[in-house]
């Protein structure tokens, strides 16, 4: 009990303590929720209450295990060990298993992951005769799982007018009949999916009440950690379960609710006392984590939100460092900046790479950072997600590039050969494999000829292989004179793989489309920069590849030497969520990124982005660095986004602003400026003083907000540089001139860049401005 006095503030105590009745605890980040939570259940357990009587739920496994491990260190191993504590699923499958005969399941069903429930409704959807373009499995398990979120049965769903009115809009009308259908080949399997393990939790204490009385006693106290993120389906269950005792805590901060899009309600916050009469409402405001500046500045933002619950988050920490804005000249150069930044965070002040994180609104827009870490030899983790070039389809379309550079290449030729689908299945592919030993040929000329290597495949399927081909052997011919932007862009919309990630509207679905899109933004710098550099024939699919495996072949290294607590963490904001660091960079701040392309039009969706960077910003306790690109290759090409809307909302005392300050829309002078910037005396840049640097910056931009600012093409036509000339990149940012060669068409200049390391650019192409 005297820990619990010691370590917990008189609000925190009194929320520990309380144990009448149902309680809901509404209170800001990093105000100790997760530890009142915490507490409790050790206070619980000296109580006298049986571990096994204690129902906690969390978010995420890791979230439970650290509970457990924290309450182990309170109360001992042993007691710990008994508690029923995981997250909704977790809990609710154990249940399921004990009780499956209830609802029509043995109790050895299966689960069925995603890839095999997308086959079920594929396999549905051929029987229906329905248009596999038109009904995307993806599209169609999102509905499916949306419905069983909000318990919507399939029968319920066909008779549902609004369901039925919005599926025929859509353009596909009967999901209801898929689903039902799909509930049914599940239910002849002898297995659930994931959603199921809510639905049919739910089936069993509503059609079952003597199952649902005998876990309503078991569970003598539930609590539940972020409860702003709880959808219907979970909340329905925890009300039978804890109708009658009444023993339930939630805690939750209605302003991080992020998770609406997988149907969270923040209302659900709101309907708690309603469902529980006469709950205890407690709040806590003293944010424990973060220095009051980083607390004051995360109010400034979402104080513009209309829907929530008032509070007043405050902390009594020291006022700390500023929360600093870097604007960078472009994607690569904020990448460069934030990796420079954290190796001096690391090198100078030895904060460890463990407590540093890296956080971004999509997960393509790790490319850039994971590059540039590697570059620098930083170690790195993608925390809760996958590297860049890791996902499905960014290895699918370097199946194709490799196929294309090395038609030999048989791994890739297997991956691709049928993907997208083209009528050539697995039996085919295996006959032409055994053609191509017993001839033995490569794979590829039997492709090309089946019937002459005697592959045995009827003419039908052989006018598909020799179709498939000669597609590829179009983009072979060109390997060596097209481009790889340009040969990429056809073999995407040639192979249909294009088409094939674009009738995918799922939530997957789009964000495949995403990292496709960011690859081919790569793609393009890569051609860029090459030419500019001077190489014009090292443009080719062939010279990406061999870039790409140099980014990707220390993998292992980067993943398995280094533990995870050495590593920098990069991850989505919503990865992010419950988590602290010591240092914070959240990136990629900008229009048309964050808030998301998709939100802006609706208040409550940019409502939702308005909490993401509340919760992304509270995620530090020290320092907390943003940032923002004005040129992104973004969708294949270069995009100037302004800096995001929300960044204006951040109470200028708070903030420091630095970098290319003219991106920013509103007057320099209206942001405190810093004597010197340490994101900018990088380790690759040998200028000696940052000030000076960051001073003519900020002239530069009143001087450039007169004139109207030179093009690459007016430099080329008109201009030649001479050495000492400061010079402005698209890319790179500031540098000055050190040498120039060559005249006409082969005019080379050597950059010193502040940022991007010393370059020689070939006039022509290079992207300049002189200032
Ligand atoms: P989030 O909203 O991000 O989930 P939270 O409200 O769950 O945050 P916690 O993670 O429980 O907050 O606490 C934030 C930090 O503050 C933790 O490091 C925690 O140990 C510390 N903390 C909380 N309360 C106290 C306290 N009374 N004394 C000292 N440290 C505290
Ligand atoms: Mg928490």
């Amino acid at each position: 009990m005297d820990t619990l006095l010691k370590s917990l503030n008189p609000n925190q105590l009194a929320a520990v303590e309380y144990t009448d009745g149902p309680e809901l605890i509404i209170a800001g980040a990093g105000s100790g929720k997760t530890r009142v939570l915490t507490y409790k259940i050790a206070y619980l357990l000296q109580k006298g209450l049986a571990p096994w009587s204690i129902l906690a739920l969390t978010f995420t496994n890791k979230a439970a295990r650290e509970m457990k491990s924290r309450i182990a260190d309170l109360v001992g191993e042993e007691r710990a060990r008994c508690l029923n504590m995981g997250t909704f699923h977790s809990v609710f499958l154990r249940i399921l298993r004990a009780e499956a005969e209830a609802v029509g399941l043995e109790r050895n069903f299966s689960i069925y992951d995603d890839s095999d429930s997308r086959a079920v409704v594929n396999s549905i959807i051929k029987e229906l005769k329905l248009d596999d373009k038109q009904y995307k499995a993806s599209s169609v398990l999102g509905r499916i799982g949306a419905a069983k979120n909000s318990l919507v049965t399939p029968d319920v769903y066909m008779s549902d007018p609004h369901l039925a009115e919005r599926d025929k809009v859509s353009g596909m009308p009967k999901v209801g009949q898929i689903y039902a259908l799909y509930a049914a080949r599940c239910k002849a399997a002898n297995a659930v999916d994931f959603d199921d393990m809510l639905l049919f939790t739910y089936k069993l204490f509503a059609d079952n009440p003597q199952i649902a009385q005998k876990y309503a006693e078991r569970f003598s106290y539930v609590l539940v950690d972020e409860y702003q993120d709880t959808n219907y389906a979970q909340q329905s269950i925890l009300t039978l379960l804890t109708k009658e005792r009444r023993n339930i805590c939630v805690v939750g901060d209605d302003a991080q609710s992020i998770y609406a899009f997988r149907g969270a309600n923040i209302d659900n916050i709101l309907k708690f006392q309603n469902i529980y009469e006469g709950a205890r409402l407690f709040k806590l405001e003293q944010n424990y984590r973060s220095t009051q500046t980083i607390v004051k500045a995360a109010n400034s933002v979402i104080i513009n939100n209309q829907r929530q619950i008032r509070k007043d988050v405050y902390s009594e920490n020291g006022d700390g460092e500023k929360v600093r804005l870097n604007i960078t000249y472009s994607d690569k150069e904020e990448a460069s900046v934030v990796c420079n930044e954290i190796r001096r965070l690391h090198n100078r002040y030895g904060v460890a790479y463990g407590d540093i994180a890296v956080l971004y609104r999509t997960n393509a827009q790790s490319r850039l950072f994971e590059e540039e870490f590697r570059r620098q030899d930083t170690p790195y983790h993608i925390y809760g997600g996958m590297s860049f070039y890791q996902h499905k389809e960014i290895k699918d379309v370097i199946a194709y590039f490799r196929l294309v550079a090395n038609p030999n290449d048989e791994e890739a030729l297997k991956r691709v050969i049928n993907y997208p689908k083209r009528g050539i299945g697995d039996t085919t592919v295996s006959k032409l494999i055994a053609a191509s030993r017993d001839c033995n040929v490569c794979l590829w000329n039997v492709v090309g000829n089946p019937s002459m290597y005697n592959a045995g495949v009827s003419a039908a399927t052989e006018k598909k292989v020799v179709g498939f081909y000669c597609m590829m052997d179009e983009f072979i011919r060109d390997n060596n004179t097209t481009d790889a932007y340009v040969l990429g862009k056809a073999i995407l919309e040639k192979s249909g793989l294009k088409q094939e990630l674009a009738a995918d509207k799922s939530m997957e679905g789009v964000e495949r489309q995403d990292n496709i899109e960011e690859f081919m933004s790569g793609l393009h710098d890569f051609v860029d920069t090459k030419r500019e550099e001077g190489y014009e024939d090292e443009v080719y699919i062939a010279n990406f590849l061999q870039e790409v495996a140099l980014l990707t072949d220390s993998d292992e290294e980067n993943s398995d030497d280094v533990s995870s607590n050495e590593r920098v963490s990069l991850m989505t904001i919503h990865a992010s969520k419950g988590l602290e660091f010591n240092s914070v960079f959240v990136v990629g701040l900008e229009e048309n990124i964050f808030p998301s392309p998709r939100s802006s039009s609706s208040l409550r969706e940019l409502e939702e982005e308005r909490r993401l960077l509340y919760v992304a910003i509270t995620r530090a306790e020290q320092r907390c660095f943003l940032s923002c690109a004005k040129s992104r290759y973004q969708y294949g090409s270069m995009m100037f986004n302004e800096p995001s809307r929300f960044l204006k909302e951040i109470d200028k005392q708070y903030l420091i602003v630095e970098g290319n300050v003219g991106g920013f829309q509103s007057p320099a002078q209206q942001y405190s400026q810093r004597p010197e910037s340490p994101l900018r005396s990088s380790h690759q840049s040998s200028a000696p003083s940052g000030f000076r640097r960051i001073s003519t910056a900020t002239s530069q931009y009143r001087q450039m907000s007169t004139t109207p600012q030179r093009t690459q093409s007016d430099l080329s036509a008109k201009q030649t540089i001479h050495v000492g000339a400061r010079v402005e990149h698209q890319r790179f940012g500031i540098g000055s001139v050190i040498a120039v060669e060559g005249v006409g068409e082969n005019e080379k200049a050597t950059i010193e860049f502040q940022n991007a390391g010393t370059k020689t650019l070939l006039m022509k192409f290079a992207r300049l401005t002189i200032l």
